[in-house]
């Protein structure tokens, strides 16, 4: 099974790209973030702590979080491939999660801090599927599956400042963690949504060499 992660901050469309990446590539979206609030939905004991965190833009604490992604991880062995959206978010998950699953890539997408804003506050989910739209582009119903979208809780101006000094502090520096395993690409996700596709695309087709049947 193909392992890739994905990075970047808030509003970088990690979601936005990691759909995109499993339509063309045949491979399975694991996002934690995704994962948390349906425990939230389900009001679980997972849900009740995690419904805090998520609304003050803080993380969930990583026993809690690595056990559910590593379970999910092992329940999808025989896909072609999985992208990891949201996790690992700190340095401590990054090293439990290599130690238990190999990982092949690390894909940072790179974002001015003005555009995440934005695209954050502007940012329209779907109840059902889960895609993102922006909401100039949409009519409160989701382009791909039809269902209503909504407001995340998070999404607000206050949440994405706490969000982004999160994103500073304990998820940068899988950055370099990644970068000094030699698994690490970069790629610039200031530009539109297909644009920035067609770089990750590409990245992702040389470095599967030919390892996946890329339907892109
Ligand atoms: P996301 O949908 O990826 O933006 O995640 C929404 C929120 O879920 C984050 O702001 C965190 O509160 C929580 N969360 C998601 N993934 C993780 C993780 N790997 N570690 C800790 N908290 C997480």
């Amino acid at each position: 099974m193909f392992t890739l992660v994905l990075l970047g901050p808030p509003g970088a469309g990690k979601g936005t790209q990691a759909v995109r990446i499993c339509d063309s590539f045949g491979f399975v979206h694991i996002s934690t973030g995704d994962m948390l609030r349906e425990e939230i939905g389900k009001k679980s004991d997972i849900g009740v702590i995690a419904a805090d965190c998520l609304h003050r833009g803080e993380l969930v604490p990583n026993e809690l979080i690595i056990d559910m992604a590593v379970r999910k991880l092992e329940s999808l062995k025989e896909e072609r491939g999985v992208v990891l959206d949201g996790f690992p978010r700190t340095l401590e998950q990054a090293e439990t999660l290599s130690r238990l699953s190999e990982i092949n890539m690390a894909i940072s997408i790179a974002v001015e801090r003005g555009v995440l804003l934005d695209r954050v506050c502007s940012r329209r989910t779907c109840i059902h599927c889960k895609a993102t739209f922006n909401a100039s582009e949409v009519n409160g119903v989701c382009r791909r599956c039809g269902h209503k979208l909504y407001i995340r809780d998070d999404d607000r101006p206050e949440t994405f400042y706490a969000r982004y000094s999160v994103y500073e502090e304990r998820t940068l520096p899988i950055i370099e963690y990644y970068r000094k395993k030699g698994l690490l690409s970069e790629v610039d996700g200031n530009a539109a949504a297909d644009d920035v596709f067609n770089k990750i695309a590409k990245v992702l087709s040389e470095g599967c060499g030919g390892n996946t049947d890329d339907k892109h």
